[in-house]
């Protein structure tokens, strides 16, 4: 066969590998049957392929793993702690760290800190964990999200981009005084790993100061962002990823991470500020719930594996990989004819349900039994994103009926080959061959919080 393209292949060779369960097809119905036809319930070993989440599910290089031998595991003032420091200021440009357990601990600390009850937090659309914490803080958050992002086929490079109008808009009505900072998230989770521009980050950070309103980066896939930048913007295709990231982080005055994501690890995170009082503050706060401010509730070992992977997640070579093994996924579906959420993301790939399974109602939660027959057919592992995770209204009663009907499948960094990859197309596709005869699933048991985690249904 000649190839159409040039192939490109993994820019890694494999040292260790863990061996995956063959199941039959039978063992899998059993399986999904055990677990209440919800994925999230399903043991991890009966899974294939896991694309449930890319959180914390990164695969170590051999140069991280070596630096977790050289963990120091002292009390206070670890060296793997000033590591990660030099590393931080190296390739976010930020002054001060304060490292935390993931993600959410650095997102908790910031919101207690800079929010004043009462005060409005603007963001390019919401991410649950940031938003919850901000509502806990006495904050409302405010969507200044552009209008695409809400519409999952329209194209635009930058689906991600902060609306200034809207920003503009909240700080006439409200008042600088009642904001408490403005984050921007890059790339957007929600929005499907969507990115954000230089320019509009540039334009955010010079109407922020205009109005001594500060900017919250949430970097968490910032690295992610900067090769789309690199790619897309005009007067960046020269320069290297690092560079990008350094500048566009320049353009904000602090940072949450979640190096679960982006710094290919399997716990970390860490808030980062260029304020001395405010750094002073964290510092202080860091001691209550997370540990000591050299080390924020990681072992020493974790922030050199984190430092590290930050060295690695940077390279051009690798981010690219990344981002096109995703695309490619999204590629090889769509030569398929498959509904899918456009343009692709990041970090997944979103099956529109509503279209996939055209017959079967929303009640009867198409992109539950989505998931479900996935898993049967080639125990692939992917989550609902729709009517089961939308929930109820709490006054009425009655379930939401979100728009967007979605599966998301998400990939794992530097995890599955492109072999694995093309069985998951290759099952998508088939599911969709014969997707007249599928059916629906009628819910059998309802937990009252955060449902779709631990609901149980069964076929129709
Ligand atoms: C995962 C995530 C977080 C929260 O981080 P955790 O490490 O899961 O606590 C915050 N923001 C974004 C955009 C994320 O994807």
């Amino acid at each position: 066969m000649k190839f159409t393209t040039r192939p490109t292949a993994e820019p890694f060779k494999i040292k260790v590998v863990e061996p995956l369960k063959v199941t039959s097809r039978q063992d899998r119905e059993k399986a999904i049957k055990e677990a209440g036809y919800n994925t999230f319930l399903l043991r991890s070993e009966d899974v294939f392929i896991d694309l449930l989440t890319d959180s914390g599910t990164n695969a170590m290089s051999d140069y991280q793993w070596a630096g977790m031998m050289l963990g120091d595991e002292a009390y206070a003032g670890s060296k793997n702690y000033y590591y990660l420091e030099s590393n931080v200021q190296k390739f976010y440009g930020y002054k001060y760290l304060v490292p935390t357990h993931q993600g959410r601990g650095a997102e908790h600390m910031l919101s207690q800190s800079l929010i004043k009850k009462g005060q409005f937090v603007p963001g390019n659309m919401y991410f649950t964990t940031t938003r919850l914490h901000q509502e806990l803080a006495g904050g409302t958050f405010v969507d200044v999200i552009i209008d695409e992002a809400h519409d999952a086929q329209v194209a635009h490079p930058f689906k991600g981009n902060v609306c200034l109008q809207k920003f503009e808009d909240l700080i006439k009505r409200e008042g600088a005084a009642n904001i408490a900072y403005i984050t921007v998230g890059a790339t957007v989770n929600m929005a499907g790993g969507q990115p954000v521009s230089m320019e509009n980050i540039k334009a955010v950070y010079a109407l922020a100061n205009k109005h001594g309103i500060k900017v919250v980066l949430d970097a968490t896939r910032a690295i992610e962002n900067a090769y789309y930048i690199q790619q897309r913007e005009q007067g960046y295709s020269n320069k290297s990823v690092a560079e990008i990231l350094r500048e566009f982080a320049s353009y904000s005055d602090a940072a949450t991470m979640s190096g679960k994501k982006d710094l290919l690890v399997n716990i970390g995170g860490f808030v980062a500020v260029n304020d001395w009082d405010l750094f002073e503050e964290l510092r202080n706060m860091v001691v209550v719930y997370e540990g000591l401010h050299t080390y924020g509730g990681l072992a020493g070992r974790d922030m050199e594996a984190m430092a590290r992977g930050m060295e690695e997640a940077v390279q051009d070579e690798y981010i690219a990989y990344r981002i096109n093994q995703v695309a490619s996924l999204g590629a090889r579906m769509e030569h398929y004819g498959i509904p899918m959420v456009k343009p692709f993301g990041g970090h997944a790939i979103f099956l529109d349900a509503k279209k996939f399974y055209e017959h079967i109602p929303q009640t009867q939660y198409p992109a539950q039994a989505l998931a479900a027959h996935l898993y049967i057919d080639s125990g692939v592992r992917a989550m609902e994103r729709g009517m089961v995770s939308a929930g109820r209204n709490k006054e009425t009663g009655e379930e939401f009926a979100p728009k967007l009907e979605l599966v998301r499948l998400t990939i794992p960094r530097r995890v599955y080959t492109q072999s694995h990859l093309d069985l998951v197309a290759y099952s998508v596709a088939e599911l969709y061959e014969n997707r007249k005869k599928a059916k629906g699933l009628k819910m059998i048991y309802e937990p009252r919080y955060l449902r779709f985690f631990q609901a149980r249904f069964e076929s129709l």
